[in-house]
Formats: structure tokens, C-alpha cells, sequence
């Protein structure tokens, strides 16, 4: 593989202030930046809140509200591991919108978060 084949100039770990500005710098200068953030701490075991719970103790039996889903995670819902008991680990697509120019085609990864 040659740098050329890369799909990415530039890539930023961490969405901070300092990432974040990195990016921006990147983007303006007409970079291909990809930016990867590790997203909240998350403590094993202690915020695993749903991990013991059956599908008939959660409120839809597990099966979520697909109108919520459509309206909220319409990007992060196509992941395999996005569900009822899971989807406070993912982000709102609403409030975390992919934007991207009109020329450019968006790119989603099928694993988002940590
Ligand atoms: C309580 C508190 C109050 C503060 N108040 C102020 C204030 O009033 N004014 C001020 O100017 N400064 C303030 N600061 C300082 C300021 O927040 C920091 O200086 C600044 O956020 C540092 O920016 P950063 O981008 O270097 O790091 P961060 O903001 O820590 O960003 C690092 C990012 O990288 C991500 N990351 C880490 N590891 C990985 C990995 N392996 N893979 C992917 N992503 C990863 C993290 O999730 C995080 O989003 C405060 C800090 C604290 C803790």
C-alpha cells in the first residue's frame, strides 16, 4: 500500500479542544481528516446498567420503540448491536447529525462508540 492509496491525510484521535481545533485546521486546509473519539468513561461492570436484565423487564421487551428509533438513530440503529438494552451506549443522530458536503458522500462505520 503507497501513502496514496490511504483514504485519509490526516488522522485525529480525541474531539477535545485540541482535536478539535486540529481537525477544523485540517478540514480548512483541505485535508481528508478523519476524527476518532473514544466517546464517555465507561466502567465495567458498574455501568453495564441493562446487562443482567431479561427482554420482558425492559420496557418494549427489548424490541424499542421503532418510531424513536426512525426519528432518533436512524444511522446508529443499522448497527448490529443497537437495541433496547444498548442504546445508551450510541449516540442521538439528532443531536450528533452527519453532515457533509454536497459533493462528498457520507461515510458511517458500522461500530461507533467504545
Ligand atoms: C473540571 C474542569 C474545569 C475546567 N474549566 C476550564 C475553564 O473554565 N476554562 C478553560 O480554559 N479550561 C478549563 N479546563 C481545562 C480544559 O478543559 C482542558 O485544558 C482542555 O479540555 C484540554 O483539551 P484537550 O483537547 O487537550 O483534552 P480533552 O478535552 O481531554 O480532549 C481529549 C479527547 O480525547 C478523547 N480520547 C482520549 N483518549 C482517546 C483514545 N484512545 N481514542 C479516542 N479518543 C480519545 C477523550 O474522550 C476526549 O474527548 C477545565 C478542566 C476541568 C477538568
Amino acid at each position: 500500500m503507497t501513502p496514496h492509496d490511504e483514504p485519509y491525510d490526516a488522522i485525529v484521535v480525541g474531539s477535545g479542544i485540541t482535536g478539535g481545533w486540529a481537525a477544523k485546521e485540517l478540514c480548512e486546509k483541505g485535508l481528508k481528516t478523519l476524527v476518532v473519539e473514544r466517546g464517555r468513561h465507561v466502567e465495567h461492570g458498574r455501568d453495564y446498567v441493562t446487562e443482567w436484565l431479561q427482554p420482558w423487564q425492559l420496557a418494549h421487551r427489548g424490541r424499542g420503540e421503532q418510531e424513536v428509533y426512525d426519528r432518533d438513530y436512524p444511522i446508529q440503529s443499522k448497527n448490529y448491536a443497537f437495541g433496547e438494552a444498548t442504546r445508551h451506549f450510541f449516540v442521538n443522530d439528532r443531536e450528533h447529525p452527519y453532515i457533509t458536503a454536497e459533493d462528498q458522500r457520507t461515510v458511517t462505520f458500522s461500530r461507533r462508540g467504545r
